[in-house]
């Protein structure tokens, strides 16, 4: 080879590795995540689970579920359903207790009377500090997953509570409640300060007084006033200062409960059900400012855990995840303002679960089509809400809960949070539903859905996909459907 000859080849060579690198660089720069639960490592061995993840689904971060106590995203299947294709071939019925699955570090929980939420399933056993190691090693992030849902047997929890009109304790935990707001600020110091994470997401899947008393929710149909939070000293002094009387508040939803009530029992107020809406609203716009009283608070606590986050480690991102009512209710959905999300969200992981979306959308449908919406017939409802939140023509409503909602409910979706994002530091990582649990005789997840579905998103302009709920539940067909649209989309 001549000297011409050799330096042609050479800068051609170093052109195809300049080319391969930076299509290696773009191919990794899609989140591909999973949530999973201590339970999965424990039964199946940490190496053997991300070997799983890495093969059929290229996964590249890990949504640990660090603390719960609910069975959505920890524990094995749900009791019920079928055991997938992996792990133990038994259900945890008796075993799931829920808490926190890390070690619980006294000196950041000074600050409330929460101090004992350790998730007593696994005895001393550390998620983080078994997984961590064996990530890091694979070039896989590791974020903490860890929702607002709490158990009665925590001890003092009744001091953090919510409290209903009527002055009864909800279930629920309030966020203007020091005890609540200084637990959650001091795990999130916990988990950064104790471990080499690459992000934080907490979810919170609840919404405020007047949508909880309409039940306005997938699941909706219990609402009315036993749902109606929260009337506590902090929110109550809150809504002074804003100029909201809570009196007037109190009267507001003791008629909002009495029509919810009404409704469910099929009594037809005389002027229909939307006017007789409209009017209690006129006259108490207090329900309302009791809403927006709860939505800003969840923001403001979405913005003081990112910032208390930031004040220790920049580089560790913080993001949410987004209920699905958000995807059903028009009400929720205004309050999801993605204009003032993105200024605390280094990433939102917007739930757009397909196949139970069928079954929870006829869900929501029967809730408020009992009362706001009660002289509509259903199927017109479900054509209106289709109309007003940007789908297609979906199913009708007798088919939706058997036949999920299309791939192109995840593209709208993917594409409008996308949009609405633009120009802002926030990453959309869609919520994909791999055998999400649904009835028994409902739509049920398949390899070629869960592939549509996840290549919808990315088409969609998505920024990555998070694989959920939960991989104790998931088939490991339905799991390599997911794969198939990662690869197809050039990110393997
Ligand atoms: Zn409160």
């Amino acid at each position: 080879m001549d000297r011409r000859n050799f330096m042609q080849n050479a800068v051609a060579g170093a052109l195809a590795s300049a080319t391969l690198a930076s299509e290696a660089a773009a191919a990794t720069s899609k989140m591909i995540g999973i949530q999973v639960g201590a339970v999965s490592f424990v039964d199946e061995g940490v190496n053997k689970v991300l070997d799983v993840f890495q093969q059929a689904a290229y996964v590249n971060t890990l949504f640990v579920a660090t603390f719960t106590y609910g069975r959505g995203i920890a524990g094995r299947q749900v009791p019920g359903q079928p055991l997938p294709d992996h792990g133990k071939q038994e259900y945890d019925t008796d075993t799931f207790k829920g808490g926190s699955y890390t070690r619980v570090r006294p000196q950041y929980y000074r600050d409330t009377v929460l101090k004992e939420f350790r998730a007593p399933d696994f005895g001393d056993y550390d998620v983080l500090e078994a997984v961590i190691p064996e990530a890091r090693k694979r070039g896989m992030k590791t974020i903490c997953w860890f929702e607002d849902v709490w158990a009665g047997s925590v001890p003092n929890i009744a001091q953090a509570r919510e409290k209903r009109f009527d002055g009864s304790n909800a279930t629920t935990l309030c966020f203007n409640n020091p005890n609540y707001k200084n637990w959650l600020l001091g795990s999130v110091e916990d988990y950064v300060r104790s471990y080499e994470i690459d992000g934080i997401m907490w979810g919170s899947e609840r919404q405020g007084a007047f949508a909880n008393t309409l039940g306005a929710s997938h699941g909706g149909n219990g609402g009315g006033v036993a749902r109606t939070t929260c009337f506590c000293q902090y929110c109550e002094a809150k809504a002074k200062a804003r100029g909201v009387d809570p009196a007037r508040a109190r009267a507001g939803f003791q008629a909002l409960g009495e029509f919810v009530q009404a409704g469910r029992q099929g009594k037809r107020p005389i002027d229909g059900y939307y006017v007789t809406l409209w009017r209690l609203m006129l006259r108490h716009p207090e329900l309302l400012a009791w809403e927006m009283l709860w939505t800003d608070s969840l923001r403001e606590t979405y913005s003081a855990m990112y910032n208390k986050v930031k004040s220790i480690k920049p580089s560790v991102g913080v993001g949410w995840h987004i209920w699905h009512n958000n995807s059903f209710s028009p009400i929720y959905r205004a309050e999801q303002d993605l204009s003032e999300l993105h200024k605390y969200s280094d990433f939102l992981k917007m739930v757009m679960y397909h196949n139970c979306g069928g079954e929870r959308m006829a869900s929501y449908i029967r809730s408020v089509g009992s009362n706001i919406y009660g002289d509509v017939p259903q199927q017109e409802l479900l054509d209106f809400h289709y109309r007003v939140l940007d789908y297609k023509q979906e199913k009708p409503l007798a088919d939706i809960p058997k036949a999920g909602l299309s791939a192109d409910y995840v593209y709208r979706e993917a594409k409008r949070a996308r949009e609405a994002l633009n120009g802002t530091k926030t990453q959309l990582w869609p919520g994909i539903d791999i055998d999400i649990p649904t009835g028994q005789t409902q739509s049920k997840s398949s390899p070629e859905s869960t592939r549509d579905a996840v290549a919808a998103a990315l088409r969609a302009g998505a920024d990555g996909v998070l694989l959920s709920r939960k991989y104790s539940e998931m088939k490991l067909a339905n799991l390599r459907g997911a794969g198939e649209a990662i690869k197809a989309a050039g990110l393997a």
